[in-house]
This record gives structure tokens, C-alpha cells and sequence, in this order.
């Protein structure tokens, strides 16, 4: 099995399990920072897609 682990709010999704949760998992979105392999449900991605986007802008600043 696959189990997803939202990195915000802890729900968990195992993208195995059956057709609809291999459907759910596709919106699930990937982040990784610092080395690690963050997951974000799609209620918390949405919330979050924001801040995500800022702190890849901040990296790119910084890179540069
Ligand atoms: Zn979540």
C-alpha cells in the first residue's frame, strides 16, 4: 500500500486501497523541502498553495 500523510493537518490516504482513493490521491500535491517529501491533502494544499509558492520564491531570491 501507498499511505499518503497530510504534513498539516495528519489525515492519511492509502492510494491502494481501492479506485476512489487512487482517485483522491491525485489531488493530493507533492512539496518537497529541505530534503523532505511533504504531502498535502487537497483541503490543506489549497489553504497552504500560497505560502508554498512563497517560500519557493524566497529560494529562488536567494539563489540569485
Ligand atoms: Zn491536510
Amino acid at each position: 500500500m501507498t499511505l499518503l500523510t497530510c504534513a498539516v493537518c495528519g489525515t492519511t490516504l492509502d492510494s491502494d486501497a481501492d479506485e476512489q482513493s487512487a482517485m483522491l490521491a491525485l489531488a493530493w500535491v507533492a512539496s518537497h523541502e529541505r530534503g523532505r517529501d511533504l504531502r498535502f491533502c487537497p483541503q490543506c494544499a489549497r489553504d497552504n498553495l500560497r505560502a508554498i509558492e512563497a517560500k519557493l520564491d524566497t529560494d529562488y531570491f536567494s539563489n540569485h
